[in-house]
C-alpha cells in the first residue's frame, strides 16, 4: 500500500481573495502557467505544495483538477473557499467540511435518475474519510481561537459570535444562488444538504476518476438568501481568506502525522 497522501497536495480555490492569504505564505515559490492558469508549486510548513486558483464554476474545477494530476502529479486535492448556508443551523461565519458532494443541477431525466451522473450509477460522491477528518479537525482547532484568527473588531462588523464546524452533504452547480425561494427548493430536494456551491462536487468527480484523496473545507459567506450578495467580497476577504490560511497551515502541520499512521 502506498502512502494515502502522497505529495504534493494541490490546495485550490475558486476566487482570487479565497487564495490570497494561502499565497502570501507559501516558501520557496515556483510559478508554472498551463494555459489560462498559473500554478505556484512551493513549500509550506515543511511539505510540498500546489497552489492555484481555479476560477469559478463545475468546468473550471474540474480543467484545473485534472491538470493539477496530470502535469503536477499531486497525491491529494484540499479544495478552500466560500459557500451559501442551506440547512437552518449553517450560519454565516460558521465552517462546512464536505463528506459527499452531489451536482444539483444534473439531470439526465427520463433516461437517468435525476441526479445521478450518466455513466457513473452514483449521484453522490464522497470525499477522502482520513483527509477529511484531518480537515475537520483543523478546522474546529481554528474555529476555538475566533478571537485570534479575526481580531474583536472583525468579528463585530460581521456580527459573529461563535463560530461551528459541520461535516456533512454539500450541494455544487453552475449558478450562485442567491434568492430564498431557490435555496428553499434546494433544501426540498436534499434534506441533508448543509451548504451550497460552485465548484467541489466537479473536482469530487476528477478525483473519484483518478482515485486521489479529496477534501474540501467552505467558510459559509452568505445564507444562499436573497441577501446573498450583500457584504459577499468583503466577508471572503475579511473572514474567510483568514480561516483558509489558517485551517490548510494547520492540516499541513499534522500531514505528515496522520499519513504515517494510515501505513499498513
Ligand atoms: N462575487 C464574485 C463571484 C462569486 S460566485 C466575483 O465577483 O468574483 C460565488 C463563489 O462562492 C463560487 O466560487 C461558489 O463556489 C461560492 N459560493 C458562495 N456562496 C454561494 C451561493 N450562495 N451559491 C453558489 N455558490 C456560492
Amino acid at each position: 500500500m502506498t502512502k494515502p497522501f502522497a505529495s504534493p497536495l494541490a490546495i485550490m480555490s475558486a476566487m482570487e481573495s479565497e487564495l490570497r492569504s494561502v499565497l502570501a505564505q507559501l516558501e520557496d515559490v515556483r510559478k508554472t502557467v498551463v494555459g489560462p492558469r498559473e500554478f505556484w508549486r512551493a513549500r509550506w510548513h515543511g511539505q510540498e505544495v500546489v497552489a492555484v486558483l481555479s476560477r469559478i464554476g463545475k468546468v473550471a474545477a474540474a480543467t484545473t483538477a485534472t491538470t493539477l494530476i496530470e502535469r503536477f502529479g499531486v497525491g491529494a486535492i484540499l479544495f478552500t473557499g466560500v459557500a451559501g448556508g442551506l440547512a437552518p443551523g449553517v450560519h454565516v461565519g460558521d465552517v462546512v467540511v464536505a463528506s459527499r458532494y452531489l451536482q444539483h443541477d444534473m439531470d439526465a431525466s427520463p433516461l437517468f435518475a435525476r441526479f445521478e451522473v450518466p455513466l457513473y450509477g452514483a449521484s453522490h460522491f464522497d470525499t477522502h474519510v482520513l483527509l477529511s477528518a484531518a480537515v475537520a479537525r483543523a478546522a474546529q482547532r481554528c474555529l476555538s481561537q475566533p478571537q485570534t484568527l479575526l481580531g474583536p473588531e472583525t468579528l463585530q462588523a460581521f456580527s459573529l459570535s461563535v463560530p461551528k464546524l459541520h461535516v456533512g452533504l454539500v450541494l455544487s452547480g453552475d449558478r450562485f444562488v442567491s434568492s430564498t425561494a431557490e435555496s428553499e427548493a434546494l433544501r426540498a430536494l436534499q434534506a441533508d444538504a448543509l451548504a451550497v456551491e460552485m465548484e467541489g462536487a466537479a473536482v469530487a468527480q476528477v478525483c473519484h476518476d483518478y482515485g486521489l484523496p479529496f477534501a474540501a473545507v467552505r467558510t459559509i459567506s452568505d445564507r444562499a438568501d436573497d441577501a446573498a450578495h450583500h457584504d459577499f467580497n468583503r466577508f471572503v476577504q475579511s473572514v474567510a481568506s483568514r480561516y483558509s490560511a489558517a485551517i490548510v497551515a494547520e492540516v499541513l502541520r499534522v500531514l505528515p502525522v496522520i499519513s504515517a499512521s494510515a501505513q499498513p
